[in-house]
């Protein structure tokens, strides 16, 4: 069923990397009355502001994709914080969002979810049948906790709620924390910066040979938009392209998009994770929905933000 574009349709996380693509999606195709705040303005770990904001503001349709996220060492280092905001933060907003009557509702998780040693490529159905990574298992949790609050939210009252789970983003917007961000933010950082430094040899964390897939924010909130309006299931459904490459490849990618020509090392001693977190997207390509962007074009097009973008992040 089409969504009312001129229903209110709130996007928690509206300034992050997802929720701002959800934001320009939405207003490409129409709808008329998206609302946002920034944590500033609504902290969504303060239960009391989330009942007073949904009271207030009544939407018809939430998209939540307002979490703490990071990359690897962020998720090892800072456990507790990535399990305590998640789980506050999607537990007042879909509590308060049952409680005012939101009709549709899509909650976004990651691929983390699945169990670090599930058979390639990961299945939905591979949820909570074997151990966590480690390196992220507290925001995993929280996460899977999240999608167990959609499937009893519909099956105790009926709403189609649903979860989409996305493997690794990028594109504009993004994080580009030297220490905080993920692998391919990390990586256009570092080699730019190499190449406006002069520096010939840069080094990347861990061994590079994980695999991992790689989807365009752009391409996943439009998937976002293709799930609110044609899935209707308790599953949580994974968004991805279907292919994964690994970092060193990745690391080449990079460098030859931002014209860094000198050497590539690698720090062992720096985490790997997972050793390959490749998605099974064949629920969501038989419903109809495909990746557009491919990942060089992507990653040039990022690269070309990311320089524009430069002085704010120096
Ligand atoms: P993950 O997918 O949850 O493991 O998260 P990341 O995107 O942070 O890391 C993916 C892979 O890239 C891991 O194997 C990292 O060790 C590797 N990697 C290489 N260099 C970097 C870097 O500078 N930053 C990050 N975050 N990861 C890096």
């Amino acid at each position: 069923r089409p969504l009312e574009r001129d229903a209110k349709i709130y996007v928690a996380g509206h300034r992050g990397l997802v929720g701002s693509a959800i934001w320009r999606k939405l207003e490409a195709e129409g709808f008329t009355n998206i609302v946002g705040r920034t944590s500033a303005e609504l902290d969504l770990k303060d239960r009391v502001a989330v009942f007073e904001f949904f009271a207030r503001e009544k939407p018809r349709y939430v998209v939540l994709a307002a979490a703490k996220v990071g990359g690897i060492l962020a998720n090892n280092t800072y456990p507790v914080d990535f399990l305590s905001e998640n789980l506050q933060i999607q537990l007042n907003t879909m509590d308060a969002a049952l409680e005012h009557g939101v009709e549709r509702l899509l909650f976004l998780g990651s691929s983390c979810i699945y169990p670090k040693l599930a058979p390639q490529p990961l299945k939905e159905e591979y949820l909570l049948t074997g151990h966590l990574e480690p390196t992220n298992d507290a925001y995993a949790i929280a996460k899977i906790a999240g999608i167990l609050q959609v499937q009893a939210v519909r099956r105790q009252y009926g709403k189609a709620w649903i979860s989409a789970m996305p493997t690794n983003l990028y594109g504009p917007g993004d994080n580009f924390s030297p220490t905080g961000s993920h692998v391919l933010p990390a990586l256009i950082r570092r080699y730019d910066e190499a190449v406006q430094d002069g520096v010939d040899t840069v080094v990347n964390w861990g061994t590079g040979s994980p695999l991992r897939e790689f989807l365009h924010v752009n391409d996943m909130a439009s998937a976002c938009l293709f799930l609110l309006e044609n899935y209707d299931g308790p599953e949580q459904v994974n968004v991805g392209v279907g292919t994964d490459v690994s970092i060193r490849e990745v690391a080449e990618i990079v460098a030859a998009a931002v014209g860094y020509t000198g050497a590539i090392e690698w720090d062992a001693s720096k985490p790997d994770g997972t050793p390959r977190k490749l998605m099974d997207v064949s629920r969501l390509t038989e419903a109809g929905w495909k990746a557009q962007i491919g990942l060089r074009e992507g990653i040039e097009e990022t690269v070309a933000w990311f320089r524009a973008h430069r002085d704010s992040f120096r």
